[in-house]
């Protein structure tokens, strides 16, 4: 296929007079002007992300969250009616959705009790039609990061794409698979700046890859993907790496003390361990502490449904002071 050429697509020059492209030239009823299209390549804020991550330009695609990136990899690579992939339960329930819309067939491999991949299932489910594998590290919602001789183990064996997400990696211990995209073409990488960049509202998602891959992303995606706010905002943003650091070097010690004021509470049975900006605790009753913390207006994920996480609460880390009123709330519910 041909992709769509826009006006600010064809041209690369300087120009003062933009008659190409049926904007309003006189500016926008706002005090900053919108008028003109956004950069449909969005270089300046590629040429941001690739300072702070090591990542060339060109290996880098931006989309309207890392939502749009998974939709798009299903659209590039997946055959509707026809091809499957492979996710690993319990897990980010995007990418089922995503598939569902685009006609792909989900396969699922649990993971083991201890949340780690299962590789003789996964070899055993793998097929002719598995186009793409998606390993959440550290997991959503367990909170543990994927042993990393695993992942490369599905790497150097399967033939299809490896899709990463790596969207709480800023709060791990574990290191970034960045810097094996030279060594792996199938490798596609996932980030955000949703979570500890604090932009969740900006809707910007990463994705890294080889050179054709993010070609294809490109050519697929709509021209106008990323408008001109996120753009200008993101770059801002990004100039202000350290207080991200504070926040995520406290979230991480609120998480630990978390964690030990959670096991005091006689309905605790679990606080699984977590290199994310969240806790997965097992709980008798968790429904009703749910219910009963919603009533207090503070709100949890009940995951308790899901496939290894019976009993099981989500629980997002907050500020010192939300994380101190979740604890006097729950103490409250155990006398
Ligand atoms: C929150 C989250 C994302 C972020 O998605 P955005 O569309 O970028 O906001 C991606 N993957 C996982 C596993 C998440 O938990």
């Amino acid at each position: 296929m041909t992709a769509y050429s826009s006006a600010r697509h064809e041209f690369t020059g300087t120009a003062n007079i933009f008659l190409d492209a049926n904007e309003n030239s006189f500016g926008s009823p706002l005090p900053e002007n919108y008028n003109r299209y956004p950069d449909p390549l969005q270089l300046k804020l590629k040429e941001k992300i690739s300072s702070i991550k090591g990542v060339p330009a060109h290996n880098i695609f931006l989309g309207n969250g890392s939502d749009e990136a998974i939709d798009l990899l299903f659209r590039i690579f997946c055959e509707p009616g026809k091809d499957n992939i492979l996710i690993f339960p319990p897990t980010y329930g995007m990418y089922e959705v995503c598939a569902e819309m685009n006609d792909i067939k989900v396969k699922k491999v649990s993971l083991t009790e201890s949340f780690q991949l299962n590789l003789e299932a996964t070899e055993a489910a793998i097929v002719a039609n598995t186009k793409m594998i998606f390993v959440c590290s550290p997991n959503n919602p367990t909170g543990n990061s994927i042993n990393r001789n695993d992942i490369e183990v599905l790497l150097n064996n399967f033939d299809g794409l490896v899709v990463i997400d790596e969207a709480y990696i800023n709060y791990s211990k574990q290191k970034t698979f960045i810097p094996e995209l030279t060594e792996y073409p199938n490798l596609v990488i996932l980030q955000t700046l949703s979570k500890a960049w604090g932009l969740a509202g900006l809707r910007l998602g990463m994705a890294f890859a080889g050179e054709p891959i993010i070609n294809y992303l490109n050519k697929v995606k709509y021209p106008y993907n990323i408008n001109t706010v996120t753009q200008q905002l993101a770059i801002e943003a990004l100039g202000n790496i350290s207080s991200v650091n504070n926040w995520t070097k406290t979230t991480v010690e609120q998480k630990e003390w978390l964690k030990d004021e959670l096991l005091k509470l006689s309905f605790t049975q679990i606080v699984y361990p977590s290199d994310a900006n969240f806790i997965l605790a097992k709980m008798t009753e968790a429904r009703n502490i749910y219910e009963f913390l919603s009533d207090k207006g503070i709100i949890v994920r009940d995951r308790s449904k899901i496939i290894l996480c019976d009993d099981c609460l989500r629980i997002t880390i907050g500020t010192p002071d939300e994380n101190k009123q979740l604890l006097e709330a729950l103490k409250v519910y155990n006398s």
